[in-house]
């Protein structure tokens, strides 16, 4: 499959029909366990030397085809593992990496529950989070680096303001310390940028937000390019033997001889996914698969809504400012089209010049953009991050991230451009009645 490009692989890219008694859509296998056959089978299907199911939680052919279509999507990863949620791709993919004692290096620019896990999660389980206060200044990721940094965990395109890292810089730098470069590409999607050629070692999704795109699905997945040496000596958690890895000798195993291909996703799925349990269930997975379907021609006719939209909001004289890769001067220019030729997505964020009751009534009047906390959905969406989605921010973390509180957030969506510009005009004449 692999030599097709990629609007051919996201419909057709993990799934044979002859294999599923020639089912045209991927079939939803609604069902918990596996029959073994005989128990020399089920020796080998538990020492992990043949990779049929067992148990939905550990996997299920409908999610398999999920995780193979989103390995094929990305050109030169390895392996996927789909979870029950973004936040379970997150946290399980810097569980993973950190480890005991581990910290991880990351920035402000993040979702608002990821920056809150680390003080309700990995605080808990010993795990420190430094934050580099700058992205754009690559020094500082060096300055912040300690010996026990274990991963860099950066968005790839941020939520609101669409800032762009400097993937490669920052790559290198991890990598000459040891550390894996762990990306969150939700909002970018692997159709607008596809990590793996800009040297990142993992991607997360929530495939809640625009890989589904549908608005009726909670998913995450982990994706691994397979490159990354978990076995240099920065991750001993994936070179120890253990019991549970055992093979039929009663040998002690460890991560790297039993998934040497893809050790980063098979030790989530062996640790995480069977012990913590955020499994993604065959439904989830279909209405994910069905989504992705589109995903290309969703997200540039987003692409081009967004441009619109943005293009009525920069002379509208009740925006106070508006941030966004592509408007004039950003400093993201030169990023934006080594990354992102395609387009920047979705978002667009601005400042709204008027007192708060003003500011509500306006959030409060739009007809076609809902008021809700989702993102990338074939609707247009609009909210006050700052209130909202954000809220978990504290003050000093709001000004790292730029974030004041007359931000108005829109998620462009599918419907028609001049429906959109009418909406956001309507509503601000009542904001200014
Ligand atoms: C929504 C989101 C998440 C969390 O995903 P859920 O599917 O809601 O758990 C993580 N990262 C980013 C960038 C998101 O937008």
């Amino acid at each position: 499959m692999s030599k097709y490009a990629f609007d051919t692989l996201k419909v057709r890219a993990g799934y044979n029909p002859s294999d599923h008694r020639n089912a045209v859509s991927v079939p939803i296998y609604q069902t918990t366990a596996y029959e073994l056959g005989d128990s020399y089978r089920a020796d080998r299907l538990f020492a992990f030397e043949e990779d049929d199911p067992i148990y939905t939680r550990l996997s299920n052919p409908t999610v398999d085809v999920l995780e193979q279509r989103i390995t094929a999507l990305h050109p030169g990863a390895a392996a996927s593992i789909a979870l029950a949620s973004g936040m379970a791709a997150v946290t399980y993919a810097l569980l993973n990496a950190a480890g005991k004692g581990g910290r991880i290096l990351t920035t402000a620019r993040l979702y608002g529950g990821t920056v809150d896990s680390f003080e309700q999660i990995f605080d808990e389980y010993g795990i420190g989070v430094d934050i580099v206060e700058n992205p754009d200044d690559i020094s500082e990721f060096e300055l912040k680096f300690t010996d026990d940094t274990k991963a860099v965990f950066l968005e790839t395109l941020t939520n609101p303001f669409g800032t762009i890292p400097d993937l490669e810089r920052i790559a290198y730098i991890a990598h000459q310390k040891g550390a894996t470069l762990i990306v969150d590409n939700t909002v970018a999607t692997p159709y607008l940028m596809n990590p793996f050629s800009h040297e990142a070692d993992v991607v997360v999704y929530s495939a809640t937000k625009a890989l589904s795109g549908h608005g009726n699905v909670i998913a995450g997945i982990v994706v691994e390019s397979g490159r990354f040496d978990y076995g240099a000596g920065r991750h001993p958690q994936f070179t120890k033997p253990l019991w549970f890895l055992r093979d039929s000798e009663n040998r002690k195993r460890h991560i790297l001889e039993i998934f040497p291909d893809a050790p980063f996703t098979g030790r989530i799925r062996a640790v995480h996914l069977n012990y913590l349990g955020a499994a993604l269930g065959p439904f989830d997975a279909y209405l994910v698969l069905i989504g992705l379907e589109t995903l290309s021609e969703r997200v540039d006719k987003q692409v081009k809504n967004a441009r619109l939209v943005r293009a009525f909001l920069e002379k509208n004289e009740h925006v106070a400012w508006l941030r966004h890769p592509e408007g004039d001067g950003s400093a993201y220019g030169a990023l934006r089209e080594k990354y992102f030729p395609k387009g920047v997505g979705s978002l667009v964020s601005f400042g709204f010049k008027g007192t708060e009751e003003q500011r509500r009534t306006f959030l409060a009047s739009t007809e076609v953009f809902s008021y809700q906390a989702n993102i990338g959905d074939a609707r247009s969406l609009i909210i006050n991050p700052a209130q909202t989605t954000h809220v978990e921010l504290t003050e000093r973390q709001c000004e790292l991230v730029g974030l004041s509180p007359d931000t108005v957030r829109l998620s462009v969506g599918l419907e028609d451009p001049n429906d959109l510009i009418k909406d956001l005009k309507g509503a601000f004449a009542k904001a200014f009645e």
